[in-house]
């Protein structure tokens, strides 16, 4: 207890009403108790704090399920592609970044990329699967695969005709149909995050 309240005077803003009489010294200070109470709060902050990141976290990877579920579609093209990758001397890793996915790199895939249709890729992703060259995956080009990873979450079974309608519509105004497609654009932007 403080020497204002053991005194018994208080005034409604909480300052100390001495008597008259009453020697200074005894109601200078703050109160005793004041210290104690601090930690308290201390305490509890930090326990809202953790409460709040586990929140934060725990929020996290729902959105992340969520994204796998809704770009399901296309991660089953991409684990078709996957399988003769893996099948002949290729191997896959986890990725967990912003998002998650799971990089598959070997022999075949190199071939196919190397002969893709829209010219020699390093990589692509299809839903949450990216594949990739041995060779030269940089993390820069890991940062744009995972752009397109979140799009893929973002859009859906739509995501593709979204993005051959981004192609049509950059080659109707006279533009590259790959380079100023909007969600390229977007991938390239992520590479220097
Ligand atoms: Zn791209």
């Amino acid at each position: 207890m403080s020497d204002n309240l053991r005194n018994g005077f208080r005034s409604d803003r909480g300052e100390s009403l001495r008597p008259s009489g009453m020697p200074r010294h005894e109601n200078q200070g703050p109160p005793r108790g004041s210290q104690p109470l601090s930690s308290q709060r201390m305490r509890f902050r930090l326990r809202q704090f953790s409460r709040h990141r586990l929140l934060r976290r725990s929020l996290s990877w729902i959105g992340t399920l969520l994204g796998i579920v809704w770009a399901l579609p296309l991660t089953i093209v991409g684990l078709l592609f996957a399988l003769p990758v893996l099948a002949w001397r290729g191997h896959a890793q986890f990725i967990r970044g912003h998002t998650a996915a799971l990089l598959v790199r070997g022999p075949f895939a190199d071939a196919v990329l190397s002969r893709h249709p829209f010219g020699a890729m390093t990589a692509m992703a299809l839903g949450h699967v990216i594949i990739a060259e041995q060779q030269g995956l940089s993390s820069r080009v890991l940062m744009h695969e995972l752009a397109h990873v979140r799009q893929a979450e973002r859009w859906g079974i739509a995501f593709p005709f979204a993005y051959l309608a981004s192609s049509a519509w950059a080659g109707i105004r006279g533009r590259d149909a790959y380079w100023h497609n909007r969600f390229e654009i977007a991938a390239r932007k992520a590479e220097k995050h």
